[in-house]
């Protein structure tokens, strides 16, 4: 097995504000390198050649790439154009700049929608390209199968050290708590607790509440990325996730429980239900011995109490 060792590095964590990132930059806290991060007003990631010259400046070595104009089902389906061309255009600026500027490893993050809709379950590397995409999030899809491709022809030709991985669908401390733009969880945790502080007996789902998801606590997802970066250099991209599925309705009844409120779901059906089922197969990044380590009550409960104390109840 491969190994880069972080060790006196200079790391930047693009991204490091949103959920992904954040949680590399807490993980990477724990290794011997230097973290290194901007703001949006500091540096536009949609400028090329600010990008490559603040990475000189920088003289930074290692990236995670975990920027990206992100939301959930609804925010990827209305606004396809913001999905697509900033997407595309954060991932090529900073794996050009990192090829310019000769950086050693540089890890993008991608995500399970870049599979096709009907793409056998669990869903294999294999399968990439083999089928149309989930028009909700085909926007996304695209900017982030042209990452991974970016990234595998940067290896080829110029012989450039850079890694792709494949998050599941995604929770944690950080997330983004908004009902219309925000994914499931974050979604389902704000109804909720809000059903639950005015004594709501409903709360609405959006679809049937039928779809199968995966979800993958932030904080593991962070951990394969400093794991994937110090073990693994291959053209092929790695899924991360649990392997471990259930439908939308189990999630909401797994989070009223947590958050504890008793009351009755009820079914928005003009609301899309995305993909029928998404779940990874993630035997590549096992035998490579790394494997998620938190469980879906303690991940919950950790997400829910990072939105009491940030969201819910801040400056009380
Ligand atoms: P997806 O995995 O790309 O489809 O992204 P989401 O996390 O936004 O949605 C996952 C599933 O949850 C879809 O089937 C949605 O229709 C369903 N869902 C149910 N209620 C909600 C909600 O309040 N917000 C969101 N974002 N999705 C919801």
């Amino acid at each position: 097995m491969s190994s880069f060792d972080l060790t006196g590095r200079r790391v930047w964590v693009a991204g490091h504000r949103g959920m992904v990132g954040s949680a590399i930059a807490r993980r990477l806290a724990g290794e011997e390198c230097e973290i290194i991060t901007a703001t949006r007003n500091e540096l536009d990631l949609l400028r090329q050649a600010d990008v490559q010259s603040w990475m000189a400046e920088k003289k930074i070595e290692v990236v995670f790439h975990a920027a990206a104009t992100v939301g959930g089902i609804l925010a990827n389906s209305t606004r396809p154009a913001e999905f697509l061309y900033e997407n595309l255009m954060i991932a090529a600026n900073v794996i050009e700049a990192a090829r310019q500027t000769g950086v050693k490893k540089l890890l993008f993050l991608g995500s399970s929608c870049i599979y096709p809709r009907l793409a056998p379950q669990p869903m294999r590397e294999e399968d990439l390209l083999t089928g149309a995409l989930e028009p909700t999030n085909e926007w996304y899809a695209i900017a982030k199968i042209a990452g991974i491709k970016l990234c595998q022809a940067f290896r080829r030709q110029y012989g450039c050290d850079f890694v792709s991985v494949m998050p599941t669908n995604l929770y944690g401390p950080g997330d983004r708590y908004d009902a219309q733009g925000g994914h499931v969880v974050a979604a389902l945790i704000m109804k909720i607790h809000t059903a639950r502080m005015s004594n709501s007996p409903r709360v609405e789902l959006w679809g049937s509440g039928t779809p199968r998801r995966e979800f993958l606590f932030s904080e593991d997802l962070a951990d394969a990325c400093v794991f994937v970066m110090k073990h693994y250099s291959g053209e092929m991209f790695l899924n991360v996730g649990t392997g471990r599925d259930m439908t939308i309705m189990e999630l909401a009844e797994s989070i009223a429980r947590i958050i504890g409120w008793k009351g009755t779901f009820t079914f928005d059906r003009s609301k899309p239900d995305g993909m029928p089922r998404k779940v990874m197969d993630v035997s590549r990044l096992s035998a490579l011995g790394w494997s998620a380590r938190t469980d879906f009550e303690t991940g919950m409960k950790e997400a829910y109490n990072w939105y009491l104390a940030n969201v819910a109840n801040r400056g009380m």
